[in-house]
């Protein structure tokens, strides 16, 4: 059987057909993930994870590209160019990766995100949250359509009641100093998610987290996705 391209399976995933309270997210790798509602798509930390042809499969599909810090296996500014030349989507940074844009990105399109701040850019609502890490980092809480994102970068543990949502993406270990299945678990007992979706570290870590999660917050399901896979979650009525 031939194996479809990289790019092929991100124009898949932009083209499922999704339900007003469906969440579909696609895996880049590490923390990177496409995340769609049936009108709105963001990309939170893509790293240097997509090649040309597949950064071209997101032309005029991407809304919003989101940057937690500026390590490598997160932000890559040449990845950022690209990305914004293609699909002149809004990037919300945090302050070291929108320096290391400033002058790339034009003025009106790079946001630099300051923590306990809200920024709107057309429907999506996004909160910025300062995270703990080596450096400084921030989380999001992205409000699309009827779905409420949470993603937590590589971030060790902070408070997060204030931000409950729908689906969580939350680090769970290596590389991260600051990660941990017990941090992620904390976080996710926070935001108390329907779906946690497990990133950043082993596959023994996200299974650590699974059952950690299994055990404490029944309600709610652990995801574990392989890269270039995609995933479609049904929002339950909030
Ligand atoms: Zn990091």
């Amino acid at each position: 059987m031939f194996r479809k391209s990289k790019a092929s399976q991100i124009s898949e995933f932009f083209n499922l057909m999704l339900e007003n309270n469906e969440v579909a997210a696609y895996y880049l790798g590490v923390s990177g993930f496409i995340v769609r509602t049936n009108r709105t798509a963001v990309m939170f930390d893509p790293a240097g994870f997509l090649k040309n042809d597949e950064v071209a499969a997101l032309k005029t599909k991407l809304n919003l590209l989101l940057y937690t810090h500026n390590h490598f296996d997160h932000f890559k500014a040449g990845s950022a160019q690209t990305i914004f030349k293609e699909t002149q989507a809004s990037v919300l940074a945090e302050a070291k990766v929108a320096e290391k844009l400033a002058g790339k990105i034009p003025s009106d399109k790079l946001v630099k995100a300051e923590s306990g701040k809200t920024y709107n850019f057309g429907d999506i609502i996004v909160r910025a949250i300062a995270g703990i890490h080596r450096g400084p980092i921030m989380l999001y809480q992205v409000k699309m359509d009827e779905a409420t994102i949470f993603h937590g970068g590589d971030s060790g543990y902070v408070t997060l009641t204030d931000y409950p949502s729908n689906v969580a993406f939350v680090p769970v270990g290596r590389m991260s100093p600051t990660a941990s299945p017990e941090n992620a678990y904390k976080m996710v007992a926070d935001v108390k998610p329907q779906v946690a979706v497990a990133m950043h570290g082993s596959a023994g870590q996200k299974k650590q987290f699974e059952s950690k999660v299994k055990e404490g917050m029944p309600q709610t399901t652990v995801a574990i996705m392989e890269p270039h896979a995609s995933q479609r979650f049904k929002l339950q009525q909030s």
